[in-house]
C-alpha cells in the first residue's frame, strides 16, 4: 500500500488503464501520475467497476466496510487501493451499484439510478479520505459524476474542523453532460436546503451535479483556454453561461497534454513498423497493413485515406461525414471510422460501406489497439466536431504524421495550426457544415497530391508537443493559490 499523506486527491468517474469511454480516463491516466512524477503527492479515487482493467496493476482490500453517512446510514463501501507506477489508485467498492456491464448507459439509455451511484461515489470518497486519513488539502473533482464532491465539502467545512482547511477545484471536461435529475433525488443527497436555489444546485428546476461542482468549488478549469471563453456564451454554455460567468474570475482553461510514452509512432509496439519525423518511411508500411486488414481497395495505397476515431454523437460530427460520402467518394479516397454510439448512425455507416465496398470501412466499437493503427495507417483525420473541450485524438493524430481536418471549435483551435499559415500542422473551417468539411477536404487532398507541401505539414503535425508537465505546472499554481503553503513544498519541483 501507498501510504498517505496525499495532498491533492482527484476524484474521477473513470481513469486510464483501469475504465475507460473517452478523454477524461485518458487525462486521469497521465495528469495525476505526472504530478506524483514531479514530486506532488496525488493520490486518485474512482469507482471498483465490474469491468475494471486492472491487469498488471493488482488491487489490494485496504478498508473494509468504509461507513459513507447519511442518507445510507447502514451502507459502508470496501476501498481498495492499487499502485500504478508509485501513484495510489483507490477504488470504491459497491457490487449493486458499479458491478454492471456498462459504465454509465446501455444502448437503451442511462442507468435509472445513475444519481445515486455518483451521491454515492461522492459519499464514499470522502469517507475514504477521512477514514484512510489521506491528509488531502486540495480535493480535484472531474465532471459532473464527482461535482456533488465539491458542494458536500463546502457545507461541511461550515461546522467539522476536520474538513475546514480543505479546499476545492472542479474541472470540467464537457460540459453538455451535467447529471440532471429530479428534486426527489436532490431531498435524498444529504445536502441542505439552502443549496436549493439558482447560484447552487437548482437548473429550471432540476437537480443538476455538474453545476453543484461549478457554484461550490473554490476554483474551477477546463481543459482548453477555448473552451474557458466559449463555455460563457449561450453558443457553447448548455445553460450554464450565467454561472461560468459570474465565476470567471476564479476560471481557467488549461490545455491536456498527450501521453507521448503511449502515443509515439517511435515507440508503438502496436504498430506493424514504428515511424519518426526524422524518418517516416514505416508509415507506409502501416498504411499498406491497415489497408490490408480492413479489406479496402489495394488501390488506396496511392490515394489518402482519411480516418475519423470517437463516440458517433453529434458533438463528433459523424452525421455531416455521413452527409457528405457521395461528394467525398468522388475525391477517390478511402475512409475508415472507428467508434460506438447512436444506433441509427451505426446503421447509416454499415449501409454505406455496403454501397462503397473497398473504399469506406466502419469499425462499430473501440479498441485501444484499433484506435493506434488508424492513427497511423491513414493520411488524414477527420474531426468536425460541433464543439469540442480539448480534444485529444487530434492531439494523437498530430503526433501520428496525420494532419486534421477539424473545425475552430474549442480545444481544436488551441491545437492546430491551419495550412496555409507557416508551421501549419492541419487544416480548419469555420463552421460545422458539410459544405465546409467537404470543400476542407478537398483542400487538403490538393495538397496530400503535392508530396513535398504534404510532407512539410507531417514534419510540423509530428513535431507539435503538448506537453503534461506543462499543463501539471498550471494546474500547481491553481492549487498553490488556494494554499499557499504548497508552492514553498513545490519549490523545488
Ligand atoms: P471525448 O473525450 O470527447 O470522447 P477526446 O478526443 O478528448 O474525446 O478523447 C477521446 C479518447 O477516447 C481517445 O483516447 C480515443 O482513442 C478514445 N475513444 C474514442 N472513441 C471511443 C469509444 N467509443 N470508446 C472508448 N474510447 C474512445
Amino acid at each position: 500500500m501507498i501510504a498517505p499523506p496525499h495532498d491533492i486527491v482527484f476524484l474521477t468517474s473513470e481513469v486510464y488503464p483501469f475504465s475507460k469511454s473517452g478523454g477524461l480516463a485518458d487525462v486521469m491516466g497521465i495528469l495525476p501520475l505526472t504530478l506524483s512524477r514531479m514530486g506532488v503527492r496525488v493520490a486518485v479515487i474512482t469507482p471498483f467497476y465490474g469491468r475494471l482493467s486492472t491487469g498488471q496493476y493488482p488491487v489490494h482490500l485496504v478498508h473494509e466496510n468504509c461507513p459513507v453517512g447519511y442518507p445510507w446510514a447502514d451502507t459502508t463501501a470496501d476501498i481498495y487501493q492499487a499502485d500504478y507506477h508509485g501513484l495510489p489508485v483507490y477504488f470504491i467498492e459497491r457490487g449493486e451499484y458499479f458491478d454492471r456491464r456498462h459504465y454509465y448507459c446501455t444502448h437503451k439509455g442511462d442507468y435509472f439510478d445513475n444519481c445515486e451511484r455518483f451521491i454515492f461515489f461522492c459519499r464514499a470518497a470522502l469517507s475514504a479520505i477521512r477514514h484512510l486519513k489521506m491528509g488531502a488539502r486540495i480535493v480535484h473533482a472531474q465532471d459532473w459524476h464527482a461535482g456533488l464532491a465539491m458542494a458536500f465539502l463546502a457545507f461541511w467545512r461550515r461546522s467539522d474542523p476536520f474538513w475546514a482547511g480543505i479546499r476545492t477545484v472542479m474541472s470540467i471536461h464537457n460540459l453538455a453532460f451535467q447529471g440532471r435529475f429530479s428534486y426527489r433525488l436532490f431531498e435524498q443527497s444529504g445536502l441542505p436546503l439552502e443549496a436549493w436555489n439558482m447560484e447552487g444546485v437548482e437548473f429550471y428546476n432540476s437537480f443538476n451535479l455538474l453545476k453543484a461542482g461549478i457554484a461550490y468549488a473554490d476554483k474551477i478549469t477546463t481543459v482548453s483556454p477555448s473552451y474557458a471563453r466559449e463555455i460563457m456564451t449561450p453558443e457553447f454554455g448548455c445553460g450554464l453561461e450565467g454561472i461560468l460567468t459570474r465565476r470567471s474570475a476564479d476560471m481557467v482553461g488549461i490545455l491536456n497534454g498527450a501521453d507521448y510514452s503511449i502515443w509515439s509512432p517511435e515507440n508503438d509496439q502496436i504498430l506493424e513498423c514504428t515511424y519518426s519525423a526524422v524518418s517516416p518511411e514505416g508509415k507506409e508500411d502501416c498504411k499498406a497493413h491497415l489497408i490490408g486488414m480492413l479489406g479496402l481497395s489495394p488501390r488506396m495505397v496511392n490515394r489518402p485515406v482519411l480516418g475519423f476515431i470517437g463516440r458517433l454523437r453529434g458533438q463528433k460530427g459523424i452525421d455531416i461525414v455521413l452527409e457528405i460520402i457521395p461528394e467525398l467518394m468522388k475525391l477517390d479516397v478511402g475512409l475508415v471510422v472507428l467508434g460506438e454510439g447512436r444506433a441509427d448512425y451505426e446503421a447509416q455507416l454499415m449501409s454505406i460501406m455496403e454501397d462503397y465496398r473497398g473504399q469506406i470501412v466502419g469499425v462499430i466499437g473501440y479498441t485501444e489497439e484499433m484506435s493506434h493503427l488508424i492513427q497511423a495507417g491513414t493520411d488524414i483525420f477527420l474531426m468536425p466536431s460541433r464543439y469540442e473541450p480539448c480534444g485529444l485524438t487530434q492531439m494523437y493524430s498530430l503526433s501520428y504524421g496525420t494532419p486534421p481536418v477539424a473545425t475552430a471549435v474549442g480545444g481544436l483551435r488551441d491545437t492546430i495550426t491551419p495550412y496555409p499559415r507557416t508551421g501549419a500542422n492541419g487544416f480548419i473551417f469555420a463552421d460545422p457544415t458539410p459544405e465546409a468539411l467537404l470543400a476542407t477536404v478537398r483542400k487538403a487532398v490538393r495538397v496530400w497530391e503535392d508530396r513535398d507541401s504534404w510532407r512539410q505539414i507531417q514534419v510540423n503535425a509530428m513535431r507539435t508537443r503538448f506537453s503534461w508537465e506543462t499543463s501539471a505546472r498550471q494546474y500547481m499554481e491553481v492549487y498553490a493559490s488556494l494554499h499557499n503553503d504548497l508552492s514553498s513544498s513545490w519549490r523545488n519541483i
